[in-house]
């Protein structure tokens, strides 16, 4: 098959070392889970993340990251909370009882990458929050599920799309999905929404990050004054998840979610 413009192909040990960076982003996920109560701050939750990627002689992938931005990331993850979708800078601020917050978190190991999103609830929140995180979570399963040698991006992109949209959420345009490896942001691109059959082929040895963005409200977002965090430009409450998948001999492999050990 002819090679895609910009796609890379990962070799098997490439793919060995994506998976162990797989690893150490879920275990600094399993980390950040037990510490999400009231009256934790972000900046603190920042910390135990970071520690523990560093703890496993990775890198946080997104500390000094800046992309097209005015000033380059300052924290190993990223912490957004109720109406913000993604890139909230870690702070002084406390989570409250009922708060949801979105933490995404990525991890540098021997010069692969894996990037990993969830949103979790603080104490107990209300119905429709709850919907909204299980919708996005199963939203992004739904993706995943399309991925196999031979499908096209397209498949992935409408199958998130068209579930979410069924409930009545907006489905964030602006932000979507990437090829990972070498590079936290790699082609091709894996938008939320899209048409089945359509975009890119998906082959063996292709990684990529899905990552659902989905809000109570419209899909429409803006940017804060600190030059990194977006929020809904309706104010409603937004959920993000996302994994790192590599398509592998077997197929395909989700390398960010705890591997079940025997
Ligand atoms: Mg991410
Ligand atoms: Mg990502």
């Amino acid at each position: 098959m002819a090679p895609q413009m910009g796609i890379t192909i990962k070799s098997r040990r490439e793919i060995k070392l994506m998976l162990e960076a797989g690893q150490i982003v879920a275990n600094a996920k399993a980390k950040l889970v037990e510490a999400i109560v009231p009256g934790v701050s972000t900046r603190d939750l920042d910390a135990i993340a970071e520690e523990e990627i560093r703890q496993r002689d990775a890198i946080p992938s997104f500390k000094g990251y800046q992309a097209g931005a005015i000033v380059p990331f300052p924290a190993t993850i990223c912490a957004s909370i109720n109406d913000e979708i993604v890139h909230g800078i870690p702070g002084k601020r406390k989570l409250k009882e009922g708060d949801i917050i979105s933490i995404d978190v990525g991890a540098i190991y021997h010069g692969l990458h894996a990037d990993s999103a969830f949103t979790l609830g603080v104490g107990k929140v209300s119905d429709e929050a709850r919907k909204l995180m299980d919708a996005t979570r199963e939203s992004l399963d739904r993706g995943i599920a399309k991925i196999k040698d031979g499908a096209r991006i397209g498949d992935i992109s409408s199958a998130v799309q068209t579930y979410a949209e069924g409930l009545g959420y907006g489905v964030v345009r602006q932000y979507v999905g990437h090829g990972i490896g070498f590079e936290m942001h790699e082609e091709p691109q894996v938008p939320n929404y899209g048409q089945p059959g359509r975009g890119p082929l998906i082959r063996k040895g292709m990684a990529l990050a899905i990552e659902p963005m989905l809000n109570i409200g419209g899909w429409e977002t803006k940017q804060l004054e600190d030059g990194w965090t977006v929020a809904t430009a309706d104010g409603t409450l937004s959920a993000h998840f996302e994994d790192t998948i590599v398509i592998t001999e077997d197929g395909p492999t989700v390398t960010t979610r705890m591997a079940l050990t025997a």
